[in-house]
């Protein structure tokens, strides 16, 4: 029996377990056995023509399967099979720091700089010469949230002369338990101002870039071109492929962080002979499928944990000290206390680092991705029915199901009274208790999941049904604001 470590994301299909046994010779035949035990397991693993997926990657210990004998590698009962999905993400040897000369270089520190850094002057291996590589170091912050939070608090602390701010949000209440950058009075302030001041009370010399935009394929070379590093902080695919591929066609490091519920991965992209993050996942997962932070969870602290890694690679990256993260990638389980690394590998054939690439400039991220673009409406679209709407049908006692598709726990939080609850990941096997005879309006949290049970249930031969715009936060904005917002 080999072990089959079982990525949070995809634990549901296996009864919550992180940790499942299977037989087998080979990585197919442990596959296979174990989608026989998990059969829900199987369509997020292989897509239709029985090929596995490309945004998820399989490790036999520590190495990629790719560079193994893909499907056929061997497998004995001693080994640990990995399934290493990407989440909203040759090993060069690192010898010269990675921050170039800045215009004006700053030769010396002040009085003041010097007492503030004492505790880094006294080791030798960043002494005064390191500290000016802090000091003459610009790096861009992609994201001031959760990652970005203990990355500007902590880069700011340590001395990096200039850092960059790209972001265009505003605190909001559930910000507040991971990012710890923002203060309960910041609540409805722009993020960058926010952190911003945090950062200058912190440490007053550094400068500080704040953009206030989206990053996007018409203004990222402009906005990255001054930075030395990028840190990518982002919480969405198609920020994160285009910040690699900006990475790769400048050649700045992507100094790459990424993080679900209790689990975070870390790791360095894009430094010159390392794999990128296209290297690893060709391409991104269909929209949907790996929940966001906003929809999936995340433990308040996790993001401190992963950021705090994306800033010490940051350090040592400038500063030319110890083994980066290059060629390594870093999991990090916060339920099992445990980090686990594994092999990436530059693919010759990767589309935009590799020896013959086929990306030679920014593309359409949003379409890469398969995000359509944002329509936005007041009317109900089509398939759809208002708040409002469903609250008439309750009070006048209309003859409809009213369908409630998000988690249990959730329900917990805040639910519709009239609502009956069978969780999406349910749905399948409890079709039983609907008719499809019967008028059903479904809903969720926001109505993205229950747009999906619409779909899935006319499929099954349900005539009749329909999204409730908004889901449950609308229901509290418009119809009941007794019923919390989560
Ligand atoms: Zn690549």
């Amino acid at each position: 029996m080999a072990k089959i470590l079982i990525p949070t994301p995809l634990r549901q299909y296996t009864g919550k377990l992180s940790q499942v046994d299977a037989p087998g010779n080979t990585v197919a035949a442990v596959l296979d056995a174990l989608t026989a035990q998990h059969a829900d397991l199987r369509k997020h693993l292989y897509n239709d023509a029985g090929a596995l997926r490309s945004y998820v990657n399989i490790y036999v210990n520590d190495e990629d399967i790719r560079y193994l004998q893909k499907s056929e590698t061997p497998v004995t009962d001693a080994d640990t099979l990995t399934i290493v999905p990407s989440i909203a993400g040759g090993s060069a040897t690192l010898t010269e720091p990675i921050a170039g000369e800045a215009p004006n270089p700053s030769d010396d520190l002040t009085n003041e700089e010097i007492l503030r850094y004492s505790r880094h002057l006294i080791m030798p291996e960043v002494g005064k010469e390191g500290q000016l590589k802090l000091k003459n170091a610009k790096v861009l912050l992609v994201g001031a949230g959760g990652l970005g939070a203990p990355l500007g608090l902590y880069l700011a602390a340590a001395g990096i002369g200039r850092i960059g701010l790209v972001d265009f949000d505003v605190v909001d209440h559930t910000n507040l338990h991971r990012q710890v950058i923002h203060g309960t009075k910041d609540v409805g302030r722009k993020k960058l101002d926010s952190a911003a001041d945090r950062m200058r009370d912190i440490n007053p010399n550094v400068r500080l870039d704040l953009h206030e935009i989206a990053l996007t394929s018409e203004n990222a070379f402009a906005v990255m071109e001054p930075y030395d590093i990028i840190v990518d902080g982002t919480d969405n695919f198609p920020t994160r492929y285009l910040v690699n591929d900006a990475c790769v066609l400048l050649g700045k490091p992507n100094v790459y962080g990424s993080i679900f519920r209790f689990e975070g991965q870390a790791t360095v992209f894009a430094y010159p002979g390392g794999p990128c993050y296209r290297c690893s996942y060709p391409e991104p997962p269909p929209p949907g499928l790996v929940p966001s932070c906003a929809e999936g969870g995340v433990l308040g602290i996790l993001p401190g944990m992963i950021g705090v890694i994306q800033a010490t690679e940051t350090v040592k990256l400038i500063l030319g000290i110890g083994e980066p993260l290059i060629g390594r990638l870093l999991r990090y389980d916060a339920l099992e206390m445990r980090f686990r690394e594994y092999k990436v590998r530059r693919d010759p054939h990767c589309p935009v680092c590799g020896d013959s690439p086929t990306v030679t400039r920014l593309i359409d991220y949003q379409q890469f991705c398969g995000i359509p673009q944002q329509v936005t409406h007041t009317e109900p679209a089509k398939g759809e029915i208002d708040v409002t709407e469903v609250k008439q049908k309750i009070d006048r006692g209309a003859d409809f199901v009213l369908v409630d598709v998000r988690e249990p726990h959730e329900y917990q939080i805040a639910s519709i009274p009239q609502a009956k609850l069978i969780p999406l990941g349910e749905l399948g096997r409890r079709l039983g208790e609907l008719d499809p005879d019967d008028e059903i309006v479904v809903h969720c949290k926001s109505g993205g999941r229950s747009a999906k049970a619409v779909e899935f249930l006319r499929q099954q031969g349900f005539k009749d049904v329909s999204n409730m715009r908004g889901g449950i936060l609308a229901w509290s904005d418009k119809v009941d604001p007794k019923v919390p917002k989560y």
